[in-house]
């Protein structure tokens, strides 16, 4: 026990959770460049959640260490268990937070209970077995059961507790991870990339993954192509991005007919997205003007909100409002930012009425965003403020989603259609470099603090409107790509 480094071949609960996340990044935390990864702020967010969830349980500040638990201490930080496992193998693990409960230890009438703070809404397979292995590990150390573990939820905002047992399904399952884990490290090679890689944006080896995605025309590369449809793809041999632009789109359409007439019908547009990813060629599919709507208007707005996924909470609503000068260029000098935030003190009515002062001081403006998030959320917003009918229809009217717009009118050479990925092939840059959602959030939390009297700093608020500016800006460098594409062909 201690605090030195897992030993080089001990299998730990951290290369567990990552091996539970995707074999290929248990591989690589051990065996991969450390230069080759890249801070994510999923981590931070996720320590950061726990340290609320651990403050709503305890009273008290918890003891450390092995003395904290031989003293009898209601909780306890900081212990390094380390022992064997099923198969004798060498176990190492980190419970961020022991609790006593009832029961019989080494220590006296007393034992203890692993904790875990879990993100998201449900306990998952990613919690338990670390959290297993935990109470394995404190088994052999207190010299008695563990009567029980706990899974936190609601980050600290609303607690829960969820109670789970070291039952002998869950020893079974964990000895049989450990199996595979044990096997997946001993190989020369890492796994393959995940199946899924939507998880691969909260990853810290997104970037070298990225690389080798791209180097191996991995069929993930192309946009469309989610975990199911590749395994589909796959049965029919096609094993990756230049198979899929050299097949036969009608042959490919009859070939996916047995999984289903929705795969069938995108057979098409599958195979010329990998020919125009193959040859970095754009399309376009349809002639008609991608932005009617900002002919004859006297400016736009631009869109964009930050949000706190767990929480359900949209904290900020950003505009940026781009008029135009009498001749009708767009007035860049004139951008004007307006970031509204949401606090909860101070209850959604004002926020709304808030957004609403803005919206109708540019009135009849055509609003410019980015995906379905930010029309589904003011659209809600009015009608939970029981705003009118006419004034929801007049709002409807005048949202505009950029991404809809440049995917029913232009085939991209790109791997993904979304804002990122989209305004940097324009050439756009972020002022601030390796931001992302994540980390804006991380920056919220921090500020939020303690609540409306002990705030964090404000220099975190400051990089969350530049940030959400930045995306404001992104759009509009999408959507002035549409204009002058439309001028281009005279549509
Ligand atoms: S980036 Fe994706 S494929 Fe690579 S290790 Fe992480 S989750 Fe796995």
């Amino acid at each position: 026990m201690g605090d030195t480094p897992a030993a080089d071949n001990a299998l730990t609960d951290r290369l567990l959770r990552s091996w539970l996340r995707c074999r290929r990044k248990a591989w690589l935390d051990r065996h991969g460049n450390p230069a080759e990864r890249r801070w994510t702020a999923h981590r931070n967010l996720l320590l950061d959640d726990q340290q609320r969830c651990f403050v709503a349980l305890l009273p008290r500040k918890p003891g450390h260490g092995i003395a904290a638990c031989a003293a009898g201490a209601e909780a306890v930080v900081g212990l390094r268990l380390k022992g064997l496992g099923p198969s004798g193998e060498p176990l190492e693990a980190h419970p961020p937070l022991l609790r006593r409960v009832k029961g019989q230890s080494r220590w006296g009438d007393f034992a203890y209970q692993p904790v875990l703070a879990r993100q998201g809404r449900r306990t998952t397979r990613e919690h338990q077995l670390p959290l297993a292995l935990m109470a394995l590990l404190l088994e052999q150390h207190q010299q008695g059961d563990v009567p029980s573990m706990l899974v936190l939820g609601g980050g600290g905002r609303r607690l829960e507790q969820e109670r789970l047992h070291l039952s002998s399904g869950l020893r079974r399952q964990l000895s049989e991870g450990l199996r595979k884990l044990r096997s997946d490290l001993e190989r020369p090679v890492p796994p393959p990339l995940a199946a899924d890689r939507r998880k691969c944006s909260l990853c810290s080896w997104r970037v070298a993954c990225n690389a080798v995605a791209a180097e191996e025309g991995h069929l993930s590369e192309v946009s469309g192509i989610g975990a199911k449809r590749r395994e589909m793809l796959l049965e029919l041999g096609i094993r990756g991005l230049s198979d899929l632009a050299a097949a036969d789109p009608l042959q490919l359409a009859e070939q996916l007919q047995r999984f289903g007439d929705q795969h069938a019908e995108v057979a098409a547009s599958l195979v010329a997205q990998a020919r125009a990813q193959r040859d970095g060629r754009v399309e376009r599919l349809d002639a008609s003007a991608a932005l009617p709507e900002l002919q004859d208007c006297p400016g736009v707005m631009l869109y964009d909100i930050e949000s706190d996924p767990d929480a359900r909470h949209d904290f900020l609503h950003g505009f940026l409002v781009l008029p135009r000068t009498k001749s009708g260029n767009w007035d860049l000098a004139s951008l004007a930012y307006h970031p509204i935030l949401a606090l909860a003190e101070h209850g959604e009515a004002r926020c709304w009425l808030r957004l609403q002062r803005l919206l109708n001081r540019y009135r009849g403006w055509p609003i410019l965003h980015y995906g379905e998030t930010e029309s589904l959320a003011l659209r809600r917003m009015a009608e939970r403020q029981g705003a009118a009918e006419a004034e929801v229809l007049q709002l409807r009217q005048r949202l505009v989603d950029v991404h809809a717009r440049v995917r029913h009118h232009w085939r991209l050479p790109l791997a993904s259609y979304g804002l990122k990925a989209v305004a940097v092939w324009q050439g756009f840059q972020w002022s601030q470099a390796g931001v992302d959602g994540a980390r804006a959030l991380l920056w919220w939390r921090q500020w939020q603090g303690e609540g409306p009297d002990r705030r964090g700093t404000r220099h975190g608020l400051r990089w969350i409107f530049d940030y959400n500016r930045d995306d404001c800006l992104a759009t509009w460098a999408v959507a002035d790509w549409l204009l002058e594409q439309d001028q281009a062909s005279g549509s």
